[in-house]
């Protein structure tokens, strides 16, 4: 008997349909779920009139992202990006600086260091963990840059690198031990953008704490949110106080003078955002649990089709959120991706492409670019698959 292999679209159908059942109603990529104190709490926020910039749910929000994380500090701000942004400022990056960023991230990634006046060097991933890949950066950064009197230097713009950002994608924690070590041996200050990783750990701690400062995301999408919210985590008091300082525009303490020291930023987090935040953080165990063993039935039903797709892992050595599972085409092909896209979203299973690669994008085209094998192979092989913890 001669068998003939499914197309790669029936495969991953075959799947879903094994996992999901059938979808009454289209099922989304991921949705929030408010089943815990969260009516309570904003409740009592409108109850009392305190809605806005202070209120007690802000600093027990800060204190919980830090017991969370083990980060010494957390500042709460009004989303992920505005987060980044305020970490480069305080790690000194300036208008004309370089911030090497993967070119597989969101484009909140980028933008950040766009609003920082700095220029994205975008650099490539690594197929295991999809975050940036330190081995390739090393040979990257040997070969284009040279030491200079104020750090690591581009020798082909000129322009001093100021600070690099991995991104944990989808959750999953890059080799921060590799990473740790470049910015290290390169004296190049590191910031995790960990916006969607709350509840990941690279052997045993908890990403956005290893370098001088990291941040998360809190938009409706992620794993916990606050409506929209972000934070900087850092164990330095230092960068800690002055991040607090610039996004609460830059007020000197007085009893009622307007007295402002420095260009600020109006991205305090609204207490009512953080009283949602709170509700949510006491469910985070259980939202990883259940998106854990969501995973693992996909993983166990795609082995039959392992020719096919591959299932994305977590990377060895750590325990990974799974805030959106992923699996990809054994041979990367975007028209096969997108072909399969077709075909489940018509089904009713809401599953996405990965981002398209930053350096592609119109306003970074001209940014410095490393080669980038992986990250192409991946843009053209990964699909996202419906992960809310709903759905075990
Ligand atoms: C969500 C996200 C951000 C930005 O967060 P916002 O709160 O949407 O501004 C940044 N980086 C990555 C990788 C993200 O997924």
């Amino acid at each position: 008997m001669t068998s003939i292999a499914p197309l790669p679209s029936a495969s991953l159908l075959n799947v879903l349909q094994q996992v999901l059942g059938t979808p009454a109603a289209p099922m989304s990529l991921h949705e929030p779920e408010f089943a815990g104190n969260e009516w309570q709490y904003v409740k009592e926020c409108l109850d009392t009139g305190w809605v806005s910039s202070v209120g007690k749910y802000v600093d027990t929000f800060e204190r919980r992202i830090a017991e969370i994380t083990g980060a010494r500090h957390a500042v709460a701000v009004v989303n992920g990006t505005a987060a980044l942004h305020m970490a480069l400022l305080v790690a000194d990056v300036k208008p004309g600086d370089e911030v090497i960023v993967p070119a597989l991230s969101f484009v909140g990634t980028a933008n950040a260091v766009a609003h920082a006046g700095a220029h994205p060097h975008f650099a490539d991933s690594e197929a295991n963990s999809l975050g940036l890949d330190a081995h390739a950066l090393r040979a990257h950064l040997s070969h284009i840059g040279e030491r200079s009197a104020n750090g690591w230097r581009n020798r082909v713009t000129g322009r001093r690198i100021a600070a690099m950002v991995p991104m944990h994608a989808f959750g999953h924690p890059c080799d921060m031990d590799a990473l740790c070590a470049v910015a290290h041996d390169f004296g190049i200050p590191l910031i995790e953008d960990a916006a969607e990783s709350l509840g990941s750990r690279w052997r045993g701690r908890h990403t956005g704490t290893f370098g001088s400062l990291g941040i998360f995301s809190f938009n409706g999408n992620k794993i916990v949110t606050t409506g929209g919210g972000g934070a900087i985590v850092t164990n330095n008091e230092t960068l800690a106080r002055h991040a607090k300082h610039l996004t609460t525009t830059a007020k000197l303490p007085h009893r009622w003078a307007f007295v402002h020291d420095e260009v600020g930023y109006n991205y305090r987090l609204p207490n009512l955002n953080a009283a949602l935040g709170c509700a949510q953080l006491e469910r985070l165990d259980g939202f990883v649990a259940r998106k854990r063993q969501l995973a693992v039935r996909y993983r166990d039903a795609l082995r039959s089709h392992a020719s096919t797709w591959a299932y994305v892992d977590e990377p060895e050595g750590s325990h990974s959120n799974f805030w959106l599972v992923a699996v990809r085409l054994q041979t990367p092909d975007a028209a096969t991706r997108d072909a399969t896209l077709a075909t489940v979203n018509d089904a009713g299973y809401n599953c996405r492409p990965v981002w398209t690669l930053l350096n592609d994008l119109p306003m970074f085209r001209d940014a410095p670019c490393a080669e980038l094998p992986v990250a192409r192979a991946i843009e053209a092989s990964l699909i996202n698959l419906p992960s809310s913890p709903r759905l075990v």
